[in-house]
């Protein structure tokens, strides 16, 4: 962990070192066995100076001790393999290359197994599956006839069993393991059997099966610390943090990240205490403390802005996310987000992606982004179904276990965790619903608004459909408002009333549509005729109103014969030939003593009635009496 920048300075030294033995130091004893395994233990507390430690060990070895030379070369391995898996490996290989002598002991034969091993196993890590299995392979197969080499058969087990368990294969994996463990014990190898209940309670955590590995982390974490083991109960006590998480135990969970973090704290481990801070935050929001959870989260993503681990600081950034969407900041939440969404999706790590999408779906529903909200909440529901269905197929695959002396709890423990599933699974498949409801409601509830607009505006229409001109409701309000405005400001109003003459002959001649024609043509021209200011609707049938405001009745008369001409002039262009037409004209002049606007029309229906009997194609003017 936090001792990687130190261990790569070793490097060349450790590594060289296996070739080159320099004069012992004739004052100091000679080292033993019991060294090795000081500094073993030392590891657990200190590993740089272990690994000094072994360092000066192998300086000082005689030469003719390579059993002993070769255990500490593992135990160097079995300290570099999390911090520096080349290291490790290179030292693995750099003693493997170092010829035995011909009639070998088996001591110096089960060190250099052991040591390949670890060797194998630091490959199997770094991604070389198919020659570090080999490798295990092989080791197996030598050890397995020889009873003197079986130390070193059970370590090759452990491996296999450690890389088949992280690999997935759960079932061969834990056999491995287990099987291991059992040797390690009945050889009285303690260290060697702590290592392998660490793996194995990994093992369990993996599978989900929580009891099973706290049974094991427990005892780890006590025994660690009463040989004053620190480095080695931090990793115990994040182990046993996750475990509490993964139960929902928060409290428990807050409390050993806390330790964790103590521990990390003191051993200056950045990426331990970064992960410990991290976890705390994690433990923190689940309590509903997301205040209190923020700084911590934050000073996690500072002591990995260095960007060595960018998994871990994606998880981060999206816990940030989460809890400010908690935090109720929403803009934040977003920018956080975004700022790492394709880095994100680039990762294709499941979980985390879940993560993302149902920070983003709450960010979005909280602004009102309901459609971004309901396609994120789906995205995690798809990535949380796979988890389920691979955490199912581990649960089954552990529930075929023939071993498991505890089946009853086992089972119990699985069906408990299948239920914990199941339960989120239905809130966040109810969450998707309850915003699937909402949308197709708000869909609803703008396909409603839209038909009442409609209605609202198709009462309100102000046009006439067939000329564009204003209607008869819109005419009669305009001319109501233009005479209110003549009587405050003292103006002259007069309206004429235009129909067409022999209009319904149009009609049955050449039919209604070259009628329609007709109407278009006059409304038209009487625009035309008209003055800016003045204006012209049609109040229904072929009969059209003109509402000229500070018209004196001289002007008014004026105009009215202009129009008159103008349509007398201007044949109507039909499909069928020009048709020639002609209007009356009835016009009145508003009397300017509070004279009603339906008198005003009726004195210009009267003008209009007049023109029509004096013979049509022409105008009369409206006395100031009713007609
Ligand atoms: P007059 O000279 O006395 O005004 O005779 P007229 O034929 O013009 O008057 P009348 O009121 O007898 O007939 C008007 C006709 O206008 C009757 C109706 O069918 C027709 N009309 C009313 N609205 C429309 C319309 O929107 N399009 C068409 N093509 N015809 C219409
Ligand atoms: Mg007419
Ligand atoms: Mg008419």
């Amino acid at each position: 962990m936090g001792f990687r920048a130190v261990t790569a300075a070793l490097g060349l030294v450790i590594v060289t070192a296996g070739t080159v033995s320099p004069a012992p130091a004739a004052a100091q004893a000679a080292p033993s066995h019991a060294q090795v395994h000081a500094a073993r233990l030392l590891a657990g507390r200190d590993p740089r100076a272990a690994l000094s430690k072994l360092q000066e060990i192998k300086r000082r070895e005689p030469g003719d001790a390579l059993a002993l030379r070769l255990q500490a070369d593992e135990a160097q391995c079995r300290i570099l393999s999390d911090s520096d898996p080349k290291l490790a490996r290179q030292l693995a290989e750099a003693a493997a290359a170092v010829a035995l002598p011909a009639p070998v002991d088996a001591g110096v034969r089960v060190a250099a197994m052991r040591l390949a091993a670890c060797g194998a196993g630091v490959l199997l890590d770094l991604g070389g599956a198919e020659q570090g299995g080999r490798e295990l392979d092989q080791l197996l197969e030598q050890a397995g006839g020889d009873p003197a080499l079986g130390e070193a058969g059970v370590m090759a087990l452990l491996e296999r069993g450690l890389h088949r368990s992280r690999a997935g294969e759960l079932v061969t994996g834990q056999a491995d393991l287990l099987r291991a463990c059992t040797e390690l014990q009945a050889r009285a190898l303690a260290l060697d059997l702590e290592l392998c209940h660490s793996h194995l309670a990994n093992h369990y955590k993996r599978m989900g099966d929580t009891d099973e590995a706290l049974r094991l982390l427990e005892p780890l974490l006590q025994a660690a610390r009463a040989r004053g083991a620190h480095a080695d109960a931090g990793v115990y006590l994040h182990g046993l943090a996750q475990i509490r998480f993964t139960r929902q135990e928060w409290d428990l969970a807050l409390a050993n990240f806390e330790a964790s973090r103590a521990v990390a704290h003191d051993a200056g481990d950045t990426i331990g205490l970064a992960y410990a801070e991290f976890g705390a935050a994690h433990a923190l929001l689940r309590k509903g403390r997301a205040a209190d959870a923020m700084p911590r989260a934050q000073h996690a993503a500072a002591l990995l802005a260095d960007g060595n681990d960018p998994q871990q600081s994606l998880r981060i950034a999206v816990l940030i996310a989460t809890l400010h969407n908690e935090l109720k900041q929403t803009t934040q939440a977003l920018t956080q987000l975004r700022a790492v969404a394709t880095t994100v999706q680039a990762r294709g790590d499941e979980p985390l992606l879940a993560d993302w999408h149902r920070a983003h779906a709450q960010a979005q529903s909280q602004t009102g982004g309901w459609r971004e909200a309901y396609e994120s909440l789906k995205a995690a529901e798809a990535y949380l179904q796979r988890e389920q269905a691979q955490q199912l197929s581990q649960q089954s695959a552990r529930l075929r276990m023939q071993f498991n002396r505890t089946q009853d709890l086992a089972e119990l423990q699985a069906l408990r965790t299948l239920d914990a599933q199941r339960t989120q699974l239905l809130h966040t498949q109810a969450l998707a619903l309850a915003l699937f409801v909402a949308l197709l409601g708000a869909a609803v509830w703008f396909g409603v608004q839209k038909r009442h607009e409609a209605r609202r505006l198709g009462t309100l229409a102000m046009g006439d459909e067939l000329t564009g001109l204003l209607n008869r409701r819109a005419l009669l309000q305009r001319l109501d408002a233009e005479l209110q405005r003549a009587r405050r400001n003292r103006h002259p109003v007069s309206v004429l009333m235009v129909d067409a003459d022999h209009f319904k002959s149009i009609n049955d001649t050449h039919g209604h549509a070259a009628g329609d024609q007709v109407l278009r043509h006059l409304a038209a021209l009487l625009t035309k005729a008209l003055r800016a200011g003045d204006w012209v609707g049609r109040l229904g049938g072929e009969e059209f109103l003109a509402v000229l405001p500070d018209a004196s009745l001289d002007h008014t008369r004026s105009i009215a014969e202009r129009m008159r001409e103008a349509v007398a002039a201007s044949p109507c262009p039909t499909p069928r030939g020009a048709l020639a037409l002609t209007v009356s004209i009835g016009a009145a002049s508003h009397r300017g003593d509070g004279e009603s606007s339906e008198a005003l029309l009726q004195r210009a229906d009267g003008a209009l009635y007049a023109a029509k009997s004096q013979g049509r194609n022409r105008v009369c003017v409206a006395g100031p009496q009713a007609a």
